[in-house]
This record gives structure tokens, C-alpha cells and sequence, in this order.
């Protein structure tokens, strides 16, 4: 066999084995995204068309959830964020999910955006951030910081072992409503060092 033909086999291969995973799997969120925020994608039962109303507008908008688009205006602008990625969800496809039972198969952090309403801008980040001066001692700390600059949402552990949402005002530097989560010296002074 010549060099042409292991390569052209090669490919072949890795094109049928790719293809084979795919279809196995259904639908799985890019592991580039760090496990404790990624999204439980809903599966192929839930590619349907479900009609939501707000309650607060009165509007109705289509959504589904296995495919997770929204037929409302913010969702339309969200859709380039992937499958997985928080920031692809507005407030109707977060309560649908919620509704739907799918934030316990979610992970602490990824439940509490979900559960809590909150969607997010494209400044999201998550961080791993020294709790103390002991090797290996970090908090997993999710950070999405509005467009005005102003707020960021700061989701970390609290003193119970959960994981909740926090709120950080960047402008008088500090955390709000007499709140913050375990070890919240170090990340508020993260979160200045990062969101400045
Ligand atoms: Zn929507």
C-alpha cells in the first residue's frame, strides 16, 4: 500500500468513527467548557416545539429544548454560543429547563444560573481561586460581569458546602446585601484584578 492510501484510509476511519460517536451520544456539550457550568443538554425526546407566554409581557415565544433556541429577540442573538454554554440561554429557555427537572441532572454551579433566573453576556468566566495559602486549596468561582461595568454576578461556595449566587458592586468594590461566599476577600480582589 502506498503513503496515499493509508492517509486517504486514515481519514476514512476517523470520519466513520466520528460519525458513529456522534450519533451514539446524541447530543453532548464541548468538554472545552469547564464541567461545573456546562449545560445537560436535553435529549432527542425534547426536539418539539413547546409555546411559552410571559407572564410579565404577555408575549409567547416557541422554544425548544433539546435543540435550545427560543424564538424570542435576545435567544435569536444568543445562538452562536454553543449547545452547553450558558450564555446561549435567555430567561424562557432557563425556566422551561427548571420546569423540566433538568437543573438536578446539572452540576451545583450550572443549577444555580439556571434555577436562579440569571442569564449572562458574553463576559462569563469561570476560575479556580486560592481559598487560602495551602497548595491545592482553590474554590471553583463563576464570574459574569455586565456590560456597564458596573455588577458582577459571583457564583461560588457559600459556608453551607452549596453553591449560590453572589453580588459584587465593582464600582464601591465590594460584596452586597452583607453576602459573600467562602474565601471572598481573595476573589473579590480577583474579580477587580480580572473585570477592570
Ligand atoms: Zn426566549
Amino acid at each position: 500500500m502506498g503513503i496515499g492510501t493509508v492517509l486517504l484510509l486514515s481519514a476514512l476511519i476517523a470520519v466513520v468513527l466520528f460519525l458513529l460517536m456522534r450519533n451514539k451520544s446524541g447530543a453532548v456539550a464541548p468538554s472545552w467548557i469547564p464541567i461545573e457550568i456546562r449545560v445537560t443538554i436535553p435529549p432527542k425526546e425534547y426536539d418539539q416545539d413547546w409555546e411559552v407566554s410571559s407572564p410579565s409581557s404577555g408575549e409567547t415565544h416557541t422554544i425548544n429544548l433539546h435543540r435550545l433556541v427560543c424564538s424570542c429577540a435576545d435567544q435569536q442573538k444568543r445562538r452562536r454560543y454553543h449547545r452547553g454554554d450558558l450564555r446561549r440561554h435567555c430567561t424562557h429557555l432557563n425556566e422551561r429547563l427548571r420546569a423540566e427537572g433538568f437543573t438536578a441532572r446539572m452540576r451545583p454551579m450550572a443549577a444555580a444560573v439556571v434555577d436562579g433566573g440569571y442569564t449572562f453576556g458574553r463576559r462569563m468566566e469561570m476560575f479556580q481561586v486560592p481559598a487560602s495559602d495551602e497548595p491545592n486549596d482553590f474554590v471553583p468561582v463563576l464570574i459574569a460581569v455586565n456590560d456597564a461595568n458596573d455588577w458582577a454576578d459571583v457564583f461560588g461556595p457559600d459556608d453551607n458546602g452549596g453553591i449560590r449566587a453572589f453580588g459584587f458592586d465593582l464600582r464601591a468594590k465590594q460584596w452586597v446585601d452583607d453576602a459573600a461566599p467562602v474565601a471572598s476577600d481573595r476573589i473579590g480582589k480577583y474579580i477587580l484584578s480580572t473585570a477592570g
